[in-house]
């Protein structure tokens, strides 16, 4: 290429695209190292959870989400997409019992989580501890673990709070 730079329509044009260029053809790699054709549906529906690293996020929500940004994927393609990308363990599914399932990029980091069943908040933590009892407790049935699932439940200090003082006000 041999374009003189001030005939350049927009160096910065350029160089945005060639950065979106770049940001997509990792996901293609990525998608392709787990097995996976990088298709659209998967392309977008992957960058979506690196955009969004730590969010927990049930399909539909993934859906809404997606086509605020005007891109038109059916709900049915998104829950398609998501189990491809948890098969090719890309993301992540966490079953929270009250019927709600959410899905977080796997990021290789180890973790659990403690979930609010008033408001549905979801938090994160890791304890060394636990880490290395379920790791014995592994070795102990002599077995090669290849998933987890540890989740608190219970009322988060703020719904804690309003609920007390939904308490207070029947009493009076
Ligand atoms: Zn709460
Ligand atoms: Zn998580």
């Amino acid at each position: 290429m041999t374009t003189p730079l001030n005939a350049s329509p927009s160096l910065a044009a350029l160089r945005h695209a060639v950065l979106v260029s770049t940001k997509s053809m990792n996901t293609h790699r990525i998608l392709e190292r787990a097995g996976l054709r990088p298709t659209f549906p998967r392309v977008l529906v992957l960058e979506f959870f690196q955009a969004h690293a730590h969010e927990h996020l049930a399909a539909e929500a993934v859906y809404v989400r997606l086509n605020e940004d005007s891109r038109n994927m059916s709900l049915a393609t998104v829950y398609r997409v998501l189990a491809q990308l948890v098969d090719g363990r890309l993301l992540s599914n966490v079953a929270f019992g009250d019927g709600r399932t959410v899905y977080e990029l796997n990021d290789g980091n180890p973790h659990d989580h403690i979930v609010c069943n008033a408001c549905g908040g979801v938090h994160e933590f890791f304890d060394a501890e636990i880490e290395a009892r379920q790791q014995a407790v592994a070795e102990q049935f002599e077995f090669a673990v290849s998933g987890r699932r540890l989740v608190l439940f219970g009322l988060c200090v703020n719904c804690r709070k309003s609920s007390a003082s939904v308490r207070r006000t029947i009493r009076k």
